[in-house]
């Protein structure tokens, strides 16, 4: 009996013991993966590393001792493969504006940089560890395939590939690289970079051709390819691939259907295919993976799927609804004490002599948030960090009244702006006013005005300004929706509403609120199927400058009250076909 009890218990030990073995995946990645640039975000999911990070720590995919962070890479081993005057411009907002398509007023240049540069730091240290353990490991911000010995372009500056290679070289890594680039642009860059060095094979997969690539290439380049087209070519890819020593994989997220950049029609189902093909084909082999593109809002589910397909056969399943940022502030929440946004513990004698005497107290958001509390939560939401990052110090939260509501500011002052525009002055960053209010019959968090500045931004062509806007937005927009959720979860309120006085406010809040009113939102929802082809702003501008016929009639904006319910309820039939009937039978147009 205790014979076999003991062999029982040898057999659990060692079924652990390969369960455990499946799921060791190393994972670079760095709060800091985050591109500093506000200027991106309607064009640019800038978010997708954290939240690729969140859902595979959420899924445990990814064990919390198997992340890692990454160390910026260093000028000498960047200077391994870049010209010595093309890193030295890389210090100037100009270039770096032109790399990544900003206005250059925006740009922090060490902050950038130093993501870029732990990017890179990130896949030398992924590959190492590859090496050493002859497995694969994933880096989740790098394959920057666009940048060349001296030059650089579509969001690349440096080549962190090139890079790696080169500082492995040095360190006597003698066997041959295979590059899979499955990114949907040509790997430039690379090319410029390694197609002499007989050692290294590259082999592409794109959806456009940008000419002759230098000998060397296996470039195959196939046009608006659906999944059975693409994992055709990708069979024969993997069939031509000579055995590397080391791989790099760039599982490029633009080869989703959708994508603003990529022309190919991939689904997520198909893209999972895709890596597990080639995690079978890298099978017992040392490879990296790294994201490469992705501009598609869903780009980094295709992240989680690439790590998923490590690990196991089985793909990530998306929930309906699942909103990352939801699921991470829900936690952060969770995880704050209330008596510090209360700020009780920070109460001075004068508010004690104040609240004794029935005298003025220290102002607090809707009754609740003290000042050093919402300093506090804006920092544990990351919010203070970012600002930082695009440009700001000496941060200041100040709480007040006004007649519409309790009013919550963050002022700073724009650090190291080198044409002096500012000042040195303290500027308006964050500003809302919120109020309890009744809407359709419950009590909700209003928000009366919100405005989000980034005044060291400037306008231009690739950011234009919006009907509304004074200065450009700080990209944060999602956070604060988000913040502001968790505020009324906490004060025990059944929602969290708006009046959108423009489009492209109501489109910014679409995935979570809803008008109010059936009719309404199925007129809104008319609206943005109908202008779907216009970029946002000039969406937006047609709106508010009256050129847009509803039915044959002058269009104006309805600002009518939205709301994100959180108390669960959901809009019943007749609310739905109502909304439904309007959503087919409303037609926009623009006029000239
Ligand atoms: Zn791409």
């Amino acid at each position: 009996m205790l014979l076999r009890f003991a062999a029982v218990l040898e057999k659990l030990k060692s079924w652990i013991r390969a369960k455990a073995a499946r799921v060791r995946l190393d994972v670079w990645h760095s709060p800091d993966y985050r591109l500093p640039l506000p200027g991106l975000e309607a064009r640019i999911e800038l978010r997708r590393a954290d939240f690729a990070l969140w859902a595979l720590l959420e899924r445990r995919v990814l064990s919390p001792v198997r992340m890692h962070a990454p160390q910026r890479i260093s000028y000498p081993s960047m200077a391994r493969v870049h010209d010595r005057g093309y890193l030295e411009s890389l210090t100037l907002p100009a270039t770096l504006g032109r790399i990544f398509a900003v206005d250059p007023s925006e740009l922090v240049v060490d902050e950038l940089m130093g993501a870029v540069r732990l990017a890179c730091g990130g896949t030398l240290a992924a590959a190492r560890e590859a090496l050493r353990f002859q497995r694969a490991t994933m880096n989740l911000l790098g394959g920057f395939h666009h940048a060349g010995r001296a030059s650089g372009g579509g969001l690349c500056p440096v080549n962190d590939l090139a890079i790696a290679i080169a500082e492995l070289r040095t360190e006597g890594f003698e066997g041959r690289v295979a590059i899979l680039d499955l990114d949907a642009h040509p790997p430039d860059g690379t090319a410029d970079c390694l197609a002499r060095d007989p050692r290294v094979w590259i082999g592409s997969l794109s959806g456009a051709h940008w000419g002759a690539l230098p000998d060397g290439v296996d470039e195959t380049v196939i046009t608006g390819a659906d999944d059975q087209g693409y994992l055709a070519a990708l069979e024969s890819l993997l069939a031509r691939m000579p055995p590397p020593a080391l791989a790099f994989v760039i599982a490029g997220g633009d080869v989703l259907a959708g994508d603003r950049m990529g022309r190919l029609g991939m689904s997520l189902q198909g893209v999972f295919r895709r890596d597990r093909m080639v995690a079978a084909a890298l099978q017992g082999r040392a490879s990296v993976w790294l994201p490469g593109g992705g501009y598609q809002p869903e780009a980094w589910k295709v992240l989680v799927g690439s790590a998923c397909a490590l690990v196991g056969p089985t793909p990530p399943s998306w929930p309906r609804g699942h909103d990352p940022m939801r699921a991470r502030f829900s936690a952060i929440a969770a995880g704050l004490d209330p008596s510090a946004l209360r700020g009780e513990l920070t109460l001075t004698l004068e508010d004690l002599e104040n609240d004794l005497g029935g005298g003025p107290s220290a102002p607090r958001l809707l009754g609740y948030y003290g000042p050093t509390g919402v300093e506090h939560a804006l920092h544990e939401y990351g919010i203070l960090d970012q600002l930082h990052r695009i440009g700001y110090a000496e941060l200041r939260v100040v709480l007040d009244q006004t007649p519409g509501g309790d009013r919550l500011r963050v002022l700073g002052r724009a650090s190291g702006v080198a044409d002096g525009r500012l000042g040195g002055r303290e500027d308006l960053l964050l500003e809302c006013v919120l109020a309890r209010r009744q809407v359709a019959g419950a009590s909700i968090l209003f928000v009366e005005w919100l405005t989000l500045r980034n005044p060291r931004a400037r306008f231009g062509p690739s950011n234009p300004r919006l009907p509304g806007q004074e200065v450009p937005g700080l990209g944060l927009a999602r956070e604060v929706s988000q913040l502001l959720e968790q505020v009324a979860l906490r004060l025990g309120l059944a929602g969290v509403g708006f009046r959108p006085a423009w489009l492209h406010t109501a489109w910014a809040g679409r995935h979570r609120l809803r008008f109010v009113d059936p009719a309404r939102q199925g007129r809104f929802r008319a609206l943005l199927r109908d202008l779907a082809a216009l970029p946002l702003g000039q969406a937006a501008r047609a709106v508010s400058d009256g050129r847009v016929l509803l039915d044959g009639a002058a269009y104006q904006w309805e600002a009518d009250d939205m709301v994100a319910w959180i108390d669960g309820r959901e809009p019943d039939a007749a609310e739905r076909a109502l909304e439904e009937d309007v959503f087919v039978n409303a037609h926009f147009e623009v006029v000239p």
